[in-house]
Protein backbone atom coordinates (compact mmCIF):
# COMPACT_ATOMS: atom_id res chain seq x y z
CA UNK A 1 0.00 0.00 0.00
CA UNK A 2 3.26 1.89 0.24
CA UNK A 3 3.22 3.25 -3.14
CA UNK A 4 -0.43 4.15 -3.36
CA UNK A 5 -0.03 6.30 -0.18
CA UNK A 6 2.74 7.90 -1.60
CA UNK A 7 1.07 9.05 -4.79
CA UNK A 8 -0.90 11.05 -2.05
CA UNK A 9 -1.39 14.92 -3.10
CA UNK A 10 -2.72 16.38 -6.12
CA UNK A 11 -3.62 13.95 -9.06
CA UNK A 12 -5.13 13.42 -12.11
CA UNK A 13 -8.69 12.52 -12.51
CA UNK A 14 -8.00 9.37 -14.08
CA UNK A 15 -5.51 8.52 -11.22
CA UNK A 16 -7.78 9.63 -8.57
CA UNK A 17 -10.24 7.27 -10.21
CA UNK A 18 -8.12 4.35 -10.24
CA UNK A 19 -6.76 4.84 -6.64
CA UNK A 20 -10.10 4.38 -5.28
CA UNK A 21 -10.96 1.00 -7.45
CA UNK A 22 -7.81 -0.27 -6.26
CA UNK A 23 -8.86 0.16 -2.65
CA UNK A 24 -12.46 -0.77 -3.34
CA UNK A 25 -11.51 -3.87 -4.42
CA UNK A 26 -9.69 -5.04 -1.32
CA UNK A 27 -12.65 -4.60 1.03
CA UNK A 28 -15.08 -7.15 2.30
CA UNK A 29 -19.06 -6.55 2.18
CA UNK A 30 -21.43 -6.84 5.26
CA UNK A 31 -23.18 -10.48 5.85
CA UNK A 32 -25.28 -11.89 3.40
CA UNK A 33 -29.60 -12.14 4.11
CA UNK A 34 -32.66 -13.17 2.50
CA UNK A 35 -35.46 -10.51 1.03
CA UNK A 36 -38.12 -11.21 -0.53
CA UNK A 37 -37.71 -11.00 -4.79
CA UNK A 38 -39.38 -7.43 -5.23
CA UNK A 39 -37.48 -6.74 -1.71
CA UNK A 40 -34.18 -7.66 -3.99
CA UNK A 41 -34.54 -4.94 -6.36
CA UNK A 42 -30.98 -2.67 -6.44
CA UNK A 43 -29.74 -4.77 -3.54
CA UNK A 44 -26.32 -7.01 -4.71
CA UNK A 45 -26.79 -11.02 -5.04
CA UNK A 46 -24.25 -12.64 -2.02
CA UNK A 47 -24.91 -16.11 -4.22
CA UNK A 48 -25.06 -17.08 -7.66
CA UNK A 49 -28.27 -18.12 -9.53
CA UNK A 50 -27.80 -20.86 -11.76
CA UNK A 51 -30.71 -22.47 -13.82
CA UNK A 52 -32.84 -24.92 -11.81
CA UNK A 53 -33.62 -26.96 -15.48
CA UNK A 54 -33.43 -26.48 -18.89
CA UNK A 55 -34.23 -23.19 -21.14
CA UNK A 56 -36.27 -23.04 -22.59
CA UNK A 57 -37.67 -26.52 -21.03
CA UNK A 58 -38.88 -27.79 -24.39
CA UNK A 59 -38.57 -27.14 -27.99
CA UNK A 60 -40.33 -23.46 -28.21
CA UNK A 61 -42.38 -22.30 -30.67
CA UNK A 62 -41.93 -18.51 -31.57
CA UNK A 63 -44.31 -18.10 -33.91
CA UNK A 64 -48.18 -18.87 -34.20
CA UNK A 65 -48.61 -21.12 -37.42
CA UNK A 66 -48.11 -24.97 -38.35
CA UNK A 67 -45.08 -27.09 -37.39
CA UNK A 68 -43.70 -28.42 -40.11
CA UNK A 69 -40.83 -30.95 -41.90
CA UNK A 70 -38.72 -28.22 -43.65
CA UNK A 71 -38.29 -30.99 -46.10
CA UNK A 72 -42.06 -31.26 -47.05
CA UNK A 73 -41.35 -27.52 -48.49
CA UNK A 74 -39.24 -28.20 -51.33
CA UNK A 75 -41.76 -27.09 -53.51
CA UNK A 76 -44.18 -24.16 -52.71
CA UNK A 77 -46.66 -24.31 -52.58
CA UNK A 78 -47.00 -27.48 -50.28
CA UNK A 79 -50.51 -28.96 -49.08
CA UNK A 80 -50.22 -30.55 -46.06
CA UNK A 81 -52.48 -32.37 -43.96
CA UNK A 82 -53.76 -30.96 -40.63
CA UNK A 83 -53.01 -33.70 -37.92
CA UNK A 84 -53.71 -31.56 -34.59
CA UNK A 85 -53.18 -28.49 -32.62
CA UNK A 86 -51.10 -27.68 -29.86
CA UNK A 87 -51.55 -24.01 -27.65
CA UNK A 88 -49.40 -22.65 -24.81
CA UNK A 89 -49.27 -25.24 -21.97
CA UNK A 90 -50.26 -28.24 -24.33
CA UNK A 91 -47.53 -31.27 -23.83
CA UNK A 92 -47.90 -32.56 -27.73
CA UNK A 93 -47.78 -36.11 -26.30
CA UNK A 94 -45.62 -37.93 -29.30
CA UNK A 95 -48.50 -41.31 -29.27
CA UNK A 96 -51.10 -38.84 -30.55
CA UNK A 97 -49.09 -35.56 -32.06
CA UNK A 98 -46.46 -36.64 -34.26
CA UNK A 99 -45.65 -35.17 -37.34
CA UNK A 100 -45.05 -37.29 -40.24
CA UNK A 101 -44.26 -36.23 -43.98
CA UNK A 102 -46.90 -34.57 -45.57
CA UNK A 103 -48.52 -33.26 -42.38
CA UNK A 104 -48.64 -30.62 -40.30
CA UNK A 105 -49.99 -29.38 -36.78
CA UNK A 106 -51.11 -26.42 -35.88
CA UNK A 107 -49.08 -24.20 -32.95
CA UNK A 108 -49.39 -21.38 -30.72
CA UNK A 109 -46.34 -18.64 -29.90
CA UNK A 110 -44.84 -20.22 -26.54
CA UNK A 111 -46.07 -24.17 -27.31
CA UNK A 112 -43.90 -27.19 -27.63
CA UNK A 113 -42.65 -28.44 -31.05
CA UNK A 114 -44.54 -31.77 -31.60
CA UNK A 115 -42.42 -34.60 -32.02
CA UNK A 116 -41.19 -35.12 -36.05
CA UNK A 117 -41.25 -31.10 -36.82
CA UNK A 118 -38.03 -29.43 -37.12
CA UNK A 119 -39.65 -26.08 -38.47
CA UNK A 120 -42.88 -23.44 -37.68
CA UNK A 121 -44.31 -21.60 -40.42
CA UNK A 122 -46.24 -18.70 -39.67
CA UNK A 123 -49.96 -19.02 -40.44
CA UNK A 124 -49.48 -15.56 -42.16
CA UNK A 125 -47.49 -17.43 -44.55
CA UNK A 126 -50.72 -20.16 -45.08
CA UNK A 127 -53.65 -20.23 -47.23
CA UNK A 128 -55.94 -21.60 -44.79
CA UNK A 129 -58.05 -19.16 -43.59
CA UNK A 130 -55.05 -16.68 -43.19
CA UNK A 131 -57.36 -13.90 -42.85
CA UNK A 132 -59.68 -15.11 -39.77
CA UNK A 133 -56.88 -16.05 -37.54
CA UNK A 134 -56.60 -14.68 -33.98
CA UNK A 135 -54.81 -14.77 -31.39
CA UNK A 136 -57.80 -15.43 -29.01
CA UNK A 137 -58.99 -19.05 -29.35
CA UNK A 138 -62.90 -17.50 -28.76
CA UNK A 139 -62.42 -15.21 -31.37
CA UNK A 140 -61.04 -17.76 -33.85
CA UNK A 141 -64.17 -20.02 -32.74
CA UNK A 142 -66.71 -17.27 -34.06
CA UNK A 143 -64.51 -16.56 -37.14
CA UNK A 144 -64.87 -20.49 -38.07
CA UNK A 145 -61.05 -20.42 -37.47
CA UNK A 146 -59.79 -23.80 -36.69
CA UNK A 147 -56.59 -26.17 -38.12
CA UNK A 148 -58.72 -28.91 -38.13
CA UNK A 149 -61.53 -27.24 -39.50
CA UNK A 150 -60.48 -27.75 -43.34
CA UNK A 151 -58.06 -30.99 -42.73
CA UNK A 152 -55.50 -29.38 -44.92
CA UNK A 153 -53.05 -26.14 -44.87
CA UNK A 154 -51.99 -24.92 -47.96
CA UNK A 155 -47.76 -23.44 -47.08
CA UNK A 156 -47.01 -20.74 -49.02
CA UNK A 157 -43.31 -19.67 -47.98
CA UNK A 158 -40.53 -22.08 -47.21
CA UNK A 159 -39.05 -22.63 -44.33
CA UNK A 160 -35.57 -23.68 -42.93
CA UNK A 161 -34.97 -26.73 -40.28
CA UNK A 162 -34.66 -24.99 -36.79
CA UNK A 163 -36.57 -21.69 -37.80
CA UNK A 164 -39.25 -20.00 -35.72
CA UNK A 165 -38.78 -22.42 -32.71
CA UNK A 166 -36.24 -21.99 -30.30
CA UNK A 167 -34.16 -25.52 -29.08
CA UNK A 168 -34.73 -26.91 -25.88
CA UNK A 169 -31.86 -25.60 -23.56
CA UNK A 170 -30.39 -23.47 -25.84
CA UNK A 171 -30.68 -20.22 -24.07
CA UNK A 172 -28.91 -21.87 -20.58
CA UNK A 173 -28.84 -25.51 -19.75
CA UNK A 174 -29.70 -26.68 -16.54
CA UNK A 175 -26.99 -25.80 -13.47
CA UNK A 176 -25.98 -23.15 -15.84
CA UNK A 177 -24.66 -19.87 -14.34
CA UNK A 178 -27.52 -17.22 -14.86
CA UNK A 179 -26.52 -14.51 -12.48
CA UNK A 180 -23.43 -13.28 -10.53
CA UNK A 181 -22.49 -13.49 -7.14
CA UNK A 182 -22.30 -9.37 -6.61
CA UNK A 183 -24.67 -8.62 -9.25
CA UNK A 184 -27.12 -5.96 -8.89
CA UNK A 185 -30.67 -6.59 -9.28
CA UNK A 186 -32.39 -4.93 -11.77
CA UNK A 187 -35.80 -5.95 -13.42
CA UNK A 188 -34.02 -8.44 -15.64
CA UNK A 189 -32.19 -9.52 -13.35
CA UNK A 190 -35.19 -10.34 -11.33
CA UNK A 191 -37.16 -12.05 -13.89
CA UNK A 192 -34.15 -14.33 -14.26
CA UNK A 193 -34.59 -15.11 -10.56
CA UNK A 194 -38.83 -15.20 -11.13
CA UNK A 195 -37.82 -17.64 -13.64
CA UNK A 196 -35.65 -20.09 -11.67
CA UNK A 197 -38.62 -20.01 -8.85
CA UNK A 198 -36.73 -17.24 -6.39
CA UNK A 199 -39.38 -16.12 -4.48
CA UNK A 200 -36.54 -14.90 -1.93
CA UNK A 201 -33.11 -14.19 -2.71
CA UNK A 202 -29.70 -14.06 -0.87
CA UNK A 203 -28.36 -10.42 -0.75
CA UNK A 204 -25.56 -8.69 1.06
CA UNK A 205 -26.69 -6.35 4.00
CA UNK A 206 -26.47 -2.56 2.55
CA UNK A 207 -23.25 -0.63 3.88
CA UNK A 208 -23.73 2.14 6.44
CA UNK A 209 -22.14 5.32 5.07
CA UNK A 210 -21.90 8.61 7.75
CA UNK A 211 -22.78 11.56 5.52
CA UNK A 212 -20.85 14.91 8.00
CA UNK A 213 -21.64 18.15 6.66
CA UNK A 214 -19.56 20.92 8.05
CA UNK A 215 -18.88 24.99 8.12
CA UNK A 216 -20.16 27.54 10.68
CA UNK A 217 -22.20 28.62 8.12
CA UNK A 218 -24.19 25.66 7.52
CA UNK A 219 -28.04 25.39 9.86
CA UNK A 220 -30.39 22.44 9.57
CA UNK A 221 -33.04 22.88 7.08
CA UNK A 222 -35.90 23.62 9.42
CA UNK A 223 -33.72 26.56 10.75
CA UNK A 224 -34.83 29.63 9.94
CA UNK A 225 -31.08 30.59 8.39
CA UNK A 226 -29.72 34.05 9.57
CA UNK A 227 -28.81 36.46 6.40
CA UNK A 228 -25.28 34.81 6.36
CA UNK A 229 -26.54 30.91 7.11
CA UNK A 230 -27.12 28.59 4.57
CA UNK A 231 -29.32 25.50 4.70
CA UNK A 232 -27.65 22.27 5.11
CA UNK A 233 -29.01 20.59 1.89
CA UNK A 234 -25.39 18.37 1.28
CA UNK A 235 -26.28 16.09 3.87
CA UNK A 236 -29.91 15.35 2.01
CA UNK A 237 -28.18 15.08 -1.88
CA UNK A 238 -25.52 12.72 -0.07
CA UNK A 239 -27.63 10.88 1.57
CA UNK A 240 -30.13 10.32 -1.57
CA UNK A 241 -27.06 9.41 -3.56
CA UNK A 242 -26.35 7.24 -1.42
CA UNK A 243 -28.99 5.28 -0.98
CA UNK A 244 -29.39 5.13 -4.36
CA UNK A 245 -25.98 3.74 -4.93
CA UNK A 246 -27.31 0.92 -2.93
CA UNK A 247 -26.31 1.97 1.29
CA UNK A 248 -27.91 3.33 4.47
CA UNK A 249 -26.89 6.67 4.65
CA UNK A 250 -26.71 7.79 8.86
CA UNK A 251 -26.95 11.83 8.59
CA UNK A 252 -24.85 13.39 11.27
CA UNK A 253 -25.40 16.67 13.27
CA UNK A 254 -23.80 19.15 11.47
CA UNK A 255 -19.38 19.88 12.42
CA UNK A 256 -18.78 23.49 13.09
CA UNK A 257 -14.92 24.97 12.01
CA UNK A 258 -13.78 24.30 15.55
CA UNK A 259 -11.49 21.38 15.94
CA UNK A 260 -12.48 19.36 19.36
CA UNK A 261 -15.91 18.99 17.70
CA UNK A 262 -14.97 18.05 13.89
CA UNK A 263 -13.12 15.38 15.44
CA UNK A 264 -15.47 13.89 17.68
CA UNK A 265 -18.24 13.88 14.73
CA UNK A 266 -15.51 12.17 12.42
CA UNK A 267 -14.81 9.75 15.07
CA UNK A 268 -18.69 9.18 15.20
CA UNK A 269 -18.80 8.99 11.53
CA UNK A 270 -15.81 6.28 11.37
CA UNK A 271 -18.19 3.79 13.11
CA UNK A 272 -20.19 3.05 10.27
CA UNK A 273 -18.47 1.45 7.25
CA UNK A 274 -17.39 4.82 5.06
CA UNK A 275 -17.22 7.91 6.03
CA UNK A 276 -18.22 11.20 3.65
CA UNK A 277 -17.39 14.69 4.42
CA UNK A 278 -18.27 18.10 2.40
CA UNK A 279 -16.67 21.39 3.16
CA UNK A 280 -13.52 22.03 5.25
CA UNK A 281 -11.66 20.45 2.54
CA UNK A 282 -10.09 23.43 0.74
CA UNK A 283 -7.53 26.09 1.60
CA UNK A 284 -9.30 28.45 3.24
CA UNK A 285 -7.92 29.28 6.85
CA UNK A 286 -11.03 27.71 8.63
CA UNK A 287 -11.05 23.92 6.33
CA UNK A 288 -10.10 21.95 9.20
CA UNK A 289 -11.09 18.25 7.82
CA UNK A 290 -7.33 17.45 6.50
CA UNK A 291 -5.89 18.83 9.74
CA UNK A 292 -8.57 17.08 12.21
CA UNK A 293 -8.07 13.50 10.10
CA UNK A 294 -4.27 13.95 10.21
CA UNK A 295 -4.52 14.09 14.12
CA UNK A 296 -6.51 10.47 14.03
CA UNK A 297 -3.78 9.66 11.48
CA UNK A 298 -5.13 9.50 8.92
CA UNK A 299 -3.41 8.25 5.26
CA UNK A 300 -4.19 10.29 2.49
CA UNK A 301 -4.33 8.56 -0.84
CA UNK A 302 -5.32 11.89 -2.79
CA UNK A 303 -5.77 15.38 -1.47
CA UNK A 304 -6.88 16.93 -4.82
CA UNK A 305 -7.89 15.88 -8.45
CA UNK A 306 -7.38 17.91 -11.38
CA UNK A 307 -11.01 18.66 -11.77
CA UNK A 308 -13.40 20.96 -11.59
CA UNK A 309 -15.85 21.04 -10.41
CA UNK A 310 -14.62 19.20 -7.13
CA UNK A 311 -10.82 19.47 -7.07
CA UNK A 312 -9.92 19.64 -3.25
CA UNK A 313 -11.57 16.26 -3.03
CA UNK A 314 -9.69 13.94 -0.51
CA UNK A 315 -9.70 10.04 -0.01
CA UNK A 316 -8.32 8.15 2.47
CA UNK A 317 -8.45 5.68 5.65
CA UNK A 318 -7.95 5.65 9.12
CA UNK A 319 -6.33 2.30 10.15
CA UNK A 320 -6.95 0.13 12.84
CA UNK A 321 -4.50 1.98 15.29
CA UNK A 322 -6.06 5.50 14.69
CA UNK A 323 -9.41 3.81 15.42
CA UNK A 324 -8.49 2.58 18.83
CA UNK A 325 -9.77 4.14 21.54
CA UNK A 326 -7.15 6.14 23.88
CA UNK A 327 -5.83 3.24 26.11
CA UNK A 328 -6.55 3.67 29.93
CA UNK A 329 -3.72 2.86 32.59
CA UNK A 330 -4.79 -0.08 33.30
CA UNK A 331 -6.01 -1.18 29.57
CA UNK A 332 -5.13 -4.77 28.57
CA UNK A 333 -1.53 -5.27 27.16
CA UNK A 334 -0.94 -5.62 23.34
CA UNK A 335 -1.43 -9.66 23.40
CA UNK A 336 -4.97 -9.72 25.45
CA UNK A 337 -6.13 -6.75 23.28
CA UNK A 338 -9.60 -7.79 21.12
CA UNK A 339 -8.39 -8.40 17.52
CA UNK A 340 -7.95 -4.11 15.93
CA UNK A 341 -11.31 -2.99 14.19
CA UNK A 342 -10.92 -2.71 10.47
CA UNK A 343 -9.53 0.04 8.55
CA UNK A 344 -12.41 2.68 7.31
CA UNK A 345 -12.33 5.05 4.38
CA UNK A 346 -13.48 8.47 3.87
CA UNK A 347 -14.19 11.27 1.14
CA UNK A 348 -14.08 14.65 2.00
CA UNK A 349 -15.89 16.16 -0.48
CA UNK A 350 -15.39 20.27 -0.83
CA UNK A 351 -18.65 21.84 -0.06
CA UNK A 352 -19.87 23.70 -3.02
CA UNK A 353 -23.31 21.66 -3.72
CA UNK A 354 -22.42 20.68 -7.07
CA UNK A 355 -18.98 19.80 -6.20
CA UNK A 356 -20.35 17.40 -3.76
CA UNK A 357 -22.51 15.89 -5.46
CA UNK A 358 -20.24 15.61 -8.74
CA UNK A 359 -16.89 14.23 -6.65
CA UNK A 360 -19.75 11.78 -5.27
CA UNK A 361 -20.43 9.99 -8.48
CA UNK A 362 -16.94 10.00 -9.80
CA UNK A 363 -15.22 8.58 -6.45
CA UNK A 364 -16.81 7.60 -3.31
CA UNK A 365 -19.79 5.83 -5.71
CA UNK A 366 -17.64 3.09 -6.70
CA UNK A 367 -16.10 2.48 -2.93
CA UNK A 368 -20.33 2.34 -1.68
CA UNK A 369 -20.61 -0.36 -4.09
CA UNK A 370 -17.39 -2.28 -3.59
CA UNK A 371 -18.54 -2.36 0.51
CA UNK A 372 -22.47 -3.22 -0.99
CA UNK A 373 -21.08 -6.41 -2.37
CA UNK A 374 -20.82 -5.90 -5.94
CA UNK A 375 -18.78 -6.29 -8.69
CA UNK A 376 -16.36 -3.45 -9.72
CA UNK A 377 -18.33 -1.91 -12.84
CA UNK A 378 -16.23 0.67 -15.26
CA UNK A 379 -17.04 4.23 -15.06
CA UNK A 380 -18.27 4.79 -18.77
CA UNK A 381 -18.87 7.78 -20.52
CA UNK A 382 -21.79 8.00 -23.47
CA UNK A 383 -21.77 10.05 -26.36
CA UNK A 384 -23.86 13.18 -27.71
CA UNK A 385 -23.33 15.47 -30.48
CA UNK A 386 -22.60 19.11 -29.16
CA UNK A 387 -25.59 22.03 -29.62
CA UNK A 388 -23.65 24.95 -29.76
CA UNK A 389 -20.01 25.30 -28.93
CA UNK A 390 -18.07 25.38 -25.07
CA UNK A 391 -15.14 27.28 -24.61
CA UNK A 392 -13.15 26.85 -21.37
CA UNK A 393 -9.49 26.98 -20.04
CA UNK A 394 -7.28 23.63 -19.83
CA UNK A 395 -5.62 21.91 -16.98
CA UNK A 396 -8.43 20.56 -15.47
CA UNK A 397 -10.87 17.33 -16.60
CA UNK A 398 -14.67 19.24 -16.50
CA UNK A 399 -17.77 18.00 -15.10
CA UNK A 400 -20.18 20.89 -16.70
CA UNK A 401 -23.88 20.64 -15.59
CA UNK A 402 -25.80 20.02 -19.27
CA UNK A 403 -28.70 19.52 -20.89
CA UNK A 404 -29.41 16.40 -23.18
CA UNK A 405 -32.05 16.86 -25.55
CA UNK A 406 -33.88 15.64 -28.50
CA UNK A 407 -35.39 12.38 -29.44
CA UNK A 408 -34.86 9.15 -30.58
CA UNK A 409 -31.74 9.27 -32.52
CA UNK A 410 -31.48 13.05 -32.80
CA UNK A 411 -30.21 13.51 -28.96
CA UNK A 412 -27.96 16.65 -28.52
CA UNK A 413 -26.54 18.26 -25.67
CA UNK A 414 -25.76 22.04 -24.24
CA UNK A 415 -24.33 23.22 -20.85
CA UNK A 416 -26.59 24.23 -18.81
CA UNK A 417 -26.64 28.33 -17.82
CA UNK A 418 -24.56 28.03 -14.52
CA UNK A 419 -23.13 30.36 -11.82
CA UNK A 420 -20.43 27.94 -10.85
CA UNK A 421 -20.50 24.89 -8.28
CA UNK A 422 -22.65 26.69 -5.57
CA UNK A 423 -25.54 26.34 -8.38
CA UNK A 424 -27.50 23.84 -7.18
CA UNK A 425 -30.66 25.30 -9.35
CA UNK A 426 -28.64 24.93 -12.59
CA UNK A 427 -27.79 21.00 -11.88
CA UNK A 428 -31.84 20.84 -11.03
CA UNK A 429 -32.32 21.84 -15.11
CA UNK A 430 -29.09 19.26 -15.95
CA UNK A 431 -29.53 16.25 -16.35
CA UNK A 432 -26.13 15.00 -17.71
CA UNK A 433 -22.85 16.51 -17.40
CA UNK A 434 -20.65 17.27 -20.33
CA UNK A 435 -16.80 16.15 -20.19
CA UNK A 436 -14.22 18.15 -21.13
CA UNK A 437 -10.61 16.81 -21.19
CA UNK A 438 -7.98 18.96 -19.83
CA UNK A 439 -5.71 19.87 -23.05
CA UNK A 440 -9.55 21.29 -24.92
CA UNK A 441 -9.77 25.21 -24.85
CA UNK A 442 -12.68 25.00 -27.44
CA UNK A 443 -15.20 22.28 -28.91
CA UNK A 444 -17.17 23.65 -31.98
CA UNK A 445 -20.98 22.76 -32.24
CA UNK A 446 -21.21 19.70 -33.62
CA UNK A 447 -18.36 17.74 -32.23
CA UNK A 448 -19.38 14.48 -29.93
CA UNK A 449 -18.89 15.02 -26.85
CA UNK A 450 -18.54 12.33 -23.83
CA UNK A 451 -21.49 12.65 -21.06
CA UNK A 452 -21.53 11.28 -17.56
CA UNK A 453 -25.71 11.04 -17.08
CA UNK A 454 -27.18 11.21 -13.37
P1 LIG B 1 -16.14 24.78 1.82
O1 LIG B 1 -15.83 23.58 0.98
O2 LIG B 1 -16.34 24.45 3.26
O3 LIG B 1 -15.17 25.87 1.58
O4 LIG B 1 -17.55 25.31 1.30
C1 LIG B 1 -17.68 25.74 -0.04
C2 LIG B 1 -19.05 26.34 -0.25
O5 LIG B 1 -20.04 25.33 -0.08
C3 LIG B 1 -19.42 27.45 0.70
O6 LIG B 1 -20.10 28.44 0.00
C4 LIG B 1 -20.32 26.77 1.69
O7 LIG B 1 -21.19 27.63 2.32
C5 LIG B 1 -21.03 25.75 0.86
N1 LIG B 1 -21.42 24.60 1.68
C6 LIG B 1 -20.63 23.96 2.54
N2 LIG B 1 -21.29 22.98 3.17
C7 LIG B 1 -22.56 23.00 2.68
C8 LIG B 1 -23.72 22.24 2.95
N3 LIG B 1 -23.70 21.25 3.84
N4 LIG B 1 -24.85 22.51 2.27
C9 LIG B 1 -24.86 23.52 1.36
N5 LIG B 1 -23.78 24.26 1.06
C10 LIG B 1 -22.65 24.03 1.72
MG1 LIG C 1 -16.54 25.38 5.01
Amino acid sequence: MSSIASTAGIVSFEQARRLVEVHAVGVSPAQAESVELLDGLGRVLAEEIVADRDFPPFDRATRDGYAVRAADLAKIPARLEIVGEVKAGDWPEPSSCTVRSGQAVGIMTGAPLPTGADAVVMVEHTASAAQEFHPDPAQNATLGWSPLAGRFVEIQRAVAAGENFVPRGTEARAAQLLLDRGRRLDHAAIAIAASVGKSRVPVFRKPRVAVLSTGDEVVEIDATPRPAQIRNSNSYSLAAQVSAAGAEPVRLAIAPDERRRLRVLIEEGLECDLLLLTGGVSMGKYDLVEQVLGQLKAEFYFTGAQIQPGKPVVFGSCGAGALARVPSTNSPSARERPPSPPKKYFFGLPGNPVSTMVTFELFARPMIEALAGMTPQPLLFLRARLKSEIRTKTGLKRFLPAVLSGEFENAEVELARWQGSGDIAALARANCYVVIPPDRERIEAGEWVPLLMR
